[in-house]
């Protein structure tokens, strides 16, 4: 059978000599993956017409057995030119396409993903002054809400005692571990969290839930610091060991990361506080 789709390239593998194994976002088939045979050949119909974060025109033969389909015709459609010239955001773009190729099983329809992600790289592509740290967070946030996983720091309802001088956040069960809780998934890989720690994910979460928190900040300098001044530097410590628990990232790749798009000193310093054990 020939499918046709519309796909953003998240990995490109060589394969032998001359071919690519590539890996894909579509918006009905989720995340799939194709070989593009002698895409590397001088005289090779693909060549130039994929790269990694461009959105492109895919024809290609399903083949059930393997989960590897066979590439027919490739086009691009949206190449995201900016992305080549700005390394930072490159790097930054590196890293969403990666860590949604590790979080989503394949063949698992996610229109909203591939919506999410396509917004995202053409924000990176046309705003060379994009606020890159924040970006990540927006997106991973996302990502884990579109997923179902995302963390819950609600106090427990129960209890109603005052809110204590660190919470203890259980990695199992995505949720704070509350001192009558005594289920045993809840003790497991506990962590501490501070409660400006708690207090700003909770008031992320809650505008993410209630649509309230837009993929892109627009550039206006008054609403930049509003924005900055909710994201302490914990926030994304917390969401990193979260993500590297929970969805197949390396520490090191999303670490590394942080590191390439870090332009100012606060930046830095939440990068101390990230590489500390
Ligand atoms: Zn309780």
């Amino acid at each position: 059978m020939i499918t046709q789709t519309e796909a953003i390239a998240l990995q490109i593998r060589p394969w032998s000599k001359t071919s690519h194994i590539v890996t894909w976002l579509t918006p009905d088939h989720g995340r799939i993956t194709t070989s593009i045979k002698g895409a590397c050949r001088p005289k090779s119909p693909f060549l130039g017409q994929y790269d990694l974060f461009y959105t492109c025109h895919l024809l290609f033969y399903t083949r059930e057995h393997d989960g590897v389909h066979i590439a027919k015709e490739c086009e691009p459609h949206h190449r995201r030119d900016l992305l080549r010239e700005n390394w930072r955001a490159a790097a930054l773009a590196s890293y969403l396409v990666e860590l949604t190729a590790r979080a989503l099983p394949p063949r698992e329809q996610h229109a909203d993903i591939y919506k999410h992600l396509s917004q995202t790289l053409d924000y990176l592509a046309a705003h060379s002054d994009a606020p890159l740290l924040e970006c990540m967070i927006r997106y991973e946030l996302h990502l884990l809400y579109f997923l179902g996983v995302l963390p819950d720091l609600s106090p427990c309802e129960t209890c109603h005692t005052p809110p204590p001088e660190w919470f203890s956040f259980s990695l199992a069960t995505g949720r704070l571990r509350c001192q009558h809780d005594h289920s045993p998934h809840a003790a497991e890989n506990l962590i501490s969290l501070h409660p400006t720690i708690q207090e700003a994910f909770t008031h992320l979460r809650n505008k993410l839930i209630s649509g309230r928190y837009p993929l892109h900040l627009e550039p206006s300098p008054i609403k930049k610091k509003e924005e900055k001044s909710k994201l302490p530097l914990g926030l994304s410590r917390f969401l990193g060991i979260f993500i590297t628990c929970h969805l197949d990232v390396p520490a090191a790749v999303r670490r590394v990361t942080l590191e390439m798009i870090e332009t100012t000193p606060t930046q830095k310093f939440a990068l101390q506080e990230i590489q500390q054990p």
